[in-house]
């Protein structure tokens, strides 16, 4: 271990830099761990008093959660048991974004609030609001998840991500800011053999306590440090989310970088929902900050059965998410975890919905790569990646009639340029695109395996 007074410093201060906002930040991550260890009773009291609270508020504060209470006769005020909840609709991405703003409580004014935004089922993205309480409990939330591996706030971070703005700056400067801020970024969108020795390098001279990773890239980074016959050092733990994690790869991922993996599942609307623990046996849901249901054919999946996860958020009063789908898919655990925390588990998050593509000069790409190019194309109604071979990929466009073959032009231009000649992309209108066999609208299908991975684990 290096002697990292700067590091020591920061850690130390890190509270009193970031002033109220901190403190707020610790005390209730302190109180989430606590919460951990209460008896199964006092935390189901704990989520009731949590989802009457947000219901009544939704209930006053919000006309469109109003008129679906009243059109079913709930009554928040009345809540004794949480599956009462059963009576309300689910919330959809499809409502969220034809009502945007009409569901911001009143009393928020719009214009102090932060505006998100995840991709949908269809790939294009959902705009919801978040504001600083918000901000405060996503934090803490994620402080207290990853005290589970030992995490301090201001320990050093890697990550293999993309879905930032600064991944692609480079240059020393760049580097230095990225230092002093204890977190490096490599973007798992443009993963060639010459990133990756990059990385290999980062990971051995600064010396990360964390790596947060997608397992595909890192799978890939895995397999090249492998092939090359490198050994890397291995960071304190490895944080993997955004697709599922498959036993495969975690054993490959486990090997090279000799440290264990923490698989957790979150979105952009919640930040981290559920995550494992140290006894790596399914992912603790964070039952006091989410009332999470798994529901089969509109009613609750038996233990052990597949179903959709649901989500009722405790921490964002300016704009309630009840009982919202997620499109993920989820099985309930039933035994306690050997750990002792009270937090329910799933055993397994399956279905993900980003899918990851690979191109012929060995960068893997994934699904929020394409959405992020929809943001501001409000003609577009839905769209769906294809690639068709290696070299070629052909992007489907259902616009509502105000999106030209010019503008599909332009639009494949754009993408072209990001993901470099290896690839081909052409963009052409079409009417209607229909659901897979499978049922599901994926916006990201492709005909080729990922033999980049298969290529080098092989
Ligand atoms: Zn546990």
């Amino acid at each position: 271990m290096k002697l990292d007074l700067y590091g020591s410093l920061y850690r130390r201060t890190w509270q009193l830099r970031a002033g109220q906002f901190g403190r707020e930040i610790f005390r209730r991550a302190d109180e989430m761990s606590r919460r951990e260890r209460l008896t199964a009773n006092a935390l189901k009291d704990f989520q009731l008093e949590q989802t009457q609270a947000l219901l009544i508020h939704a209930y006053q504060q919000v006309p469109f959660h109003r008129a679906r209470m009243e059109a079913v006769g709930f009554d928040p005020f009345k809540l004794t048991d949480l599956t009462q909840l059963e009576r309300l609709p689910f919330m959809t991405k499809e409502e969220l974004r034809a009502e945007g703003l009409h569901l911001v409580a009143q009393s928020y004014d719009p214009k102090s609030l932060l505006e998100n935004a995840s991709g949908g089922s269809t790939g294009m993205p959902v705009k919801f609001y978040q504001d600083q309480a918000y901000t405060i409990f996503n934090r803490a939330n994620k402080l207290r998840q990853r005290r589970w591996f030992g995490y301090q706030m201001g320990d050093k971070i890697a990550y293999l991500w993309g879905a930032r703005r600064d991944t692609r700056i480079k240059g020393f400067r760049h580097y230095l800011r990225q230092t002093l801020r204890r977190e490096h970024w490599i973007d798992a969108f443009d993963l060639t053999s010459r990133h990756m020795l990059e990385f290999k390098n980062l990971l051995d001279t600064w010396q990360p306590e964390l790596l947060v990773a997608y397992p595909s890239a890192l799978q890939a980074f895995a397999a090249y440090l492998q092939n090359q016959g490198l050994a890397v050092r291995s960071p304190g733990a490895i944080e993997c989310s955004a697709e599922k994690l498959q036993a495969a790869q975690r054993v490959v991922i486990e090997q090279v970088f000799n440290c264990p993996i923490y698989d957790v599942y979150g979105s952009r609307e919640f930040g981290v929902i559920a995550a494992e623990c140290e006894q790596h046996n399914g992912l603790h849901i964070f039952a006091d900050a989410f009332y999470l249901e798994v529901i089969k054919d509109g009613h609750p999946a038996q233990p052990g059965e597949l179903g959709e996860i649901v989500i009722t958020c405790f921490g964002n009063f300016a704009m309630p998410f009840i009982r919202y789908t997620t499109g993920d898919l989820g099985v309930m655990a039933t035994e306690p975890c050997a750990c002792g925390r009270v937090l329910p588990r799933l055993a397994e998050v399956v279905g993900r919905t980003n899918g990851v593509i690979s191109t012929p000069d060995g960068k893997l790409v994934h699904g929020a790569f394409f959405s992020k190019f929809f943001y501001d194309l409000p003609q577009v109604k839905r769209y769906r990646v294809h690639q068709i071979d290696r070299a070629n990929l052909d992007i489907l466009v259902e616009s509502n009639g105000h999106f030209s073959p010019d503008q599909a032009a332009a639009l494949a231009n754009q993408i072209q340029t990001k993901l470099g000649e290896s690839i081909k992309v052409s963009c052409r209108l079409v009417s209607n695109i229909e659901p897979l066999p499978s049922g599901k609208l994926a916006y990201l299908v492709s005909d080729v395996p990922l033999t980049f991975i298969q290529k080098e684990l092989g």
